[in-house]
């Protein structure tokens, strides 16, 4: 400490003696000149002689001690802050920050840095460089959201082509082509759905009497007609709300919701007389066609299949009743005799 102390006094003097201005930077040079046993500081020192001006002193220290040159500072400082914002503009890029929204604090730092007074003077290349990093960031991050836009748009528009499609698919996978009414496997699907909800309704089951004839007489296309002609009665008759299905050849379903037996015995019955009063046309022929209705109530049973089998079977009474009629099944607590299915309508055919 004493030494320094000592060399100190000696460097200033020899400063003052040579007439040197006392700056940090010369400082420097002088006390590495004389602390250093380096000959050639030395000799460039005093080859110096009295009164250097500082432009020959700066070039002596740019080449012995350019840690001590402003300028060099600057320039290892400049680098720096260049390296550090780079990376600050990469990890804003990587974490997808908004740069627009930095642009005010960005303004503010660059403006307080090209203050000469602020002492950062820095170079005007510096000030661009900066600038085109940001701008180049931006634009980066402008197009990328635009692409990704796009792109979203785009699946968003494949997705809704097939949400159409999948709608359209279904609708046709439950669809009788021939008559435009639900299928078996919407039939199927809609009385277990019922059934499992413990909905009460009444499944009316009809069968087309004698189709077999009218094809054989009349021919394939015009049962086929025909068919068409009784799913319009049918739809007629009953209304738009209550469930209809084509669940076979020439047999339909009727799902009538909240019916006591007699009110879907009504129905059943108005469908049995309409089918009965519309004659199909064949050139100038009119043909009869009439229809024979089971119906079975789903608070009697449990599952989807037990109702579909009596409703059935009360079908099956009405066919072998003669046909054209309307059989209803008979619940456990309402059998008095063996008789497990009601003959509620009919007409001789
Ligand atoms: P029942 O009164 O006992 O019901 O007698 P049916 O002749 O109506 O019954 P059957 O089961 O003997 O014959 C049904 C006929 O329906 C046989 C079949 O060829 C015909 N069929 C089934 N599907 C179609 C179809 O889509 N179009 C046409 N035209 N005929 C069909
Ligand atoms: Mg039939
Ligand atoms: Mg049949």
């Amino acid at each position: 400490m004493g030494r320094a102390k000592h060399l100190g006094h000696r460097v200033i003097a020899i400063m003052d003696r040579v007439g040197v201005a006392p700056l940090v930077r010369n400082y420097h040079l002088f006390y590495t000149c004389v602390a250093n046993s380096d000959p050639a500081i030395r000799k460039a020192v005093r080859d110096l002689g009295r009164f250097p001006s500082q432009k020959e002193i700066d070039r002596v220290i740019d080449q012995f001690c350019p840690e001590a040159n402003d300028s060099y500072t600057m320039r290892t400082h400049q680098n720096i802050f260049l390296g550090t914002l780079d990376e600050f503009v990469q990890r804003l890029k990587k974490e997808g920050v908004e740069l627009s929204s930095f642009n005010d604090v960005i303004g503010r730092v660059t403006n307080s840095l090209a203050q000469p007074a602020g002492g950062g003077r820095l170079t005007q290349d510096v000030l661009s460089k900066i600038a085109e990093i940001l701008s180049e960031a931006g634009n980066r991050r402008v197009v990328a959201t635009e692409s990704l836009l796009r792109q979203l748009q785009e699946n968003r528009n494949e997705v809704d082509a097939l949400r159409s499609e999948l709608i359209e698919l279904r609708k046709i996978a439950n669809t009788d082509s021939l008559t435009g009414l639900a299928n078996r496997r919407a039939f199927d699907d809609k009385l277990s759905q019922l059934m499992g909800q413990k909905t009460h309704f009444v499944l009316l089951l009809a069968d087309l009497d004698h189709f077999k004839q009218i094809n054989d007489e009349h021919g394939h296309a015009f049962g086929d007609q025909v068919l068409k002609a009784a799913a319009q009665v049918l739809r007629k008759s009953m209304g738009d709300d209550i469930f209809l299905a084509r669940t076979g050849g020439e047999e339909f379903a009727a799902i009538v919701p909240d019916a006591s037996p007699d009110q879907a015995f009504r129905i059943a019955e108005r469908l049995r007389l309409s089918m009965q009063a519309n004659h199909v046309r064949k050139n100038k022929e009119d043909v009869a066609v009439t229809i024979s209705v089971g119906l079975a109530q789903s608070r009697s049973f449990a599952a989807s299949n037990d109702v579909y089998e009596a409703a059935d079977m009360a079908l099956y009474q009405s066919k072998h009743a003669g046909r054209n009629r309307v059989s209803g099944h008979v619940s456990a607590n309402e059998i008095t005799s063996d008789n497990r299915y009601r003959l509620y309508s009919g007409t001789d055919s």
